[in-house]
């Protein structure tokens, strides 16, 4: 097979992955979209430079080398941005400089002053600057997003960029380096299939990558609370049982503290149901603020909330209890041009031997709950009538 052939292959691969991505993309979140759209006019318009690299001996290389090298350096800058679109990063002209300073720096070394060397060194730049520029904005988002094709897209791009700084090492170390891309050496033969790597095998993993964030935002949508962002009702269902086992396993107290916000619907009724909201919100920054990271708070339901604790000893879970209460009070919530100040009342149960699961736990302290509003509210109430702001 001659690179010519080989040209002609891995265009008609990146063109089938371009047209499979066209389709896909209909099926993507709205969100995804404009990254998917980048992504796939990339993988085009290296199909578009490798088509063109085909037919070089048909067309004179002043012309084509440039135009070949436009389609091509354009298509990876058009990866660049999708990533960068992924990642909600801004649009910047400034990726499009490597292409500005590139095309011209071809057509110079091919009509003017004719140098296989020089131009095979401007694309080892050009293509390592926007293969590392890639890298790099897939390597400052890990903390949101720890998909694995993240990985294989740096792997790729690193393979890729070593690749084009090798041809051209390796092109001038040679003794006998030939005058064109299209001479018979196993250079030339391995640079169509290297090339696309990226449209292929890159392609396969973004889609993988757009897969991940659609599964987790799935999951995210299936766990949380739309409005509060703490984990909702079937998490700390499902967590507070984990929790049972693993306290009785290692000898710890585990309790659970049921926070309800106290006359809530008064708030409604009084400032609407958008105040009632951010009051909602409010109260539950202020128990997040009061939580340790090994703690689970979550939205029970309304105006409820349930914390799970584990601590030495119980009276560890009652000061839990009371910092709430008082953090809640003391930080007024500003509605409608006044401070607010909103209270809540708590219930807290620990576990004991008797309770053969979580929902006994909670069960008591829905009890206590009910015990510290009967008492007039803002309190927080241990079971067995224990109150714990009395005592402290
Ligand atoms: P108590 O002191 O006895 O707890 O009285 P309360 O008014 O806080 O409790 P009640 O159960 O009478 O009312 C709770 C209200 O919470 C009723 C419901 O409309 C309101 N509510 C439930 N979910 C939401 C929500 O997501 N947003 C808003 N704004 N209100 C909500
Ligand atoms: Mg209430
Ligand atoms: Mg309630």
């Amino acid at each position: 097979m001659d690179p010519l052939t080989a040209f002609a292959i891995a265009a008609l691969m990146m063109l089938l992955n371009g047209g499979v991505l066209g389709i896909l993309h209909r099926d993507l979140p709205e969100a995804l979209r404009p990254s998917a759209v980048s992504w796939r006019i990339g993988t085009l318009l290296q199909a578009g430079g490798c088509v063109l690299l085909t037919v070089q001996r048909q067309l004179p290389p002043a012309f084509l080398l440039p135009v070949a090298n436009f389609f091509l350096i354009l298509g990876i800058t058009c990866y660049w941005r999708a990533l960068r679109q992924f990642y909600g990063l801004p649009d910047k002209p400034l990726i499009y400089l490597p292409l500005v300073v590139a095309v011209p720096g071809m057509w110079w070394f091919v009509a003017v002053t004719p140098s296989l060397s020089a131009r095979l060194w401007i694309a080892a730049i050009v293509w390592a600057v926007i293969m590392f520029n890639c890298s790099q904005v897939l390597r400052i988002s890990p903390r949101i997003d720890r998909a694995v094709s993240r990985r294989v897209l740096i792997a790729i791009f690193t393979v890729v960029a070593a690749f084009m700084v090798l041809r051209a090492v390796l092109f001038m170390l040679s003794p006998s380096p030939g005058s064109s891309i299209i001479d018979h050496t196993w250079l030339n033969m391995i640079t169509p299939m290297v090339a696309s790597i990226l449209p292929v095998t890159g392609t396969t993993a973004y889609l993988l990558l757009c897969s991940e964030r659609i599964r987790r935002q799935w999951e995210h949508a299936a766990t949380t609370d739309y409005l509060t962002g703490l984990v909702n009702r079937r998490i700390i269902a499902t967590t507070g049982s984990q929790r049972v086992s693993q306290a009785r396993e290692h000898g710890k107290v585990f309790g659970v503290a049921l926070v309800d916000i106290d006359y809530f619907k008064t708030i409604n009724d009084r400032y609407g149901h958008d105040i009632g909201d951010l009051a909602l919100k409010h109260v539950a920054a202020r128990i997040e603020r009061s939580c340790k990271a090994e703690d689970l708070a979550g939205r029970q339901g309304g105006e409820e909330f349930v914390v799970l604790l584990t601590r030495d000893d119980i009276t560890q879970v009652l000061a839990f209890g009371e910092k709430v209460r008082q953090s809640v009070r003391s930080a007024p919530f500003p509605a409608n041009g006044t401070d607010l100040t909103i209270c809540v009342s708590i219930g807290i149960a620990t576990l004991t031997p008797a309770d053969k699961q979580f929902d006994d736990l909670l069960r008591r302290a829905d009890q206590a709950l009910y015990s510290a509003k009967a008492l007039g509210r803002d309190r927080v109430m241990a079971e067995f009538g224990h109150d714990v702001a009395k005592s402290a």
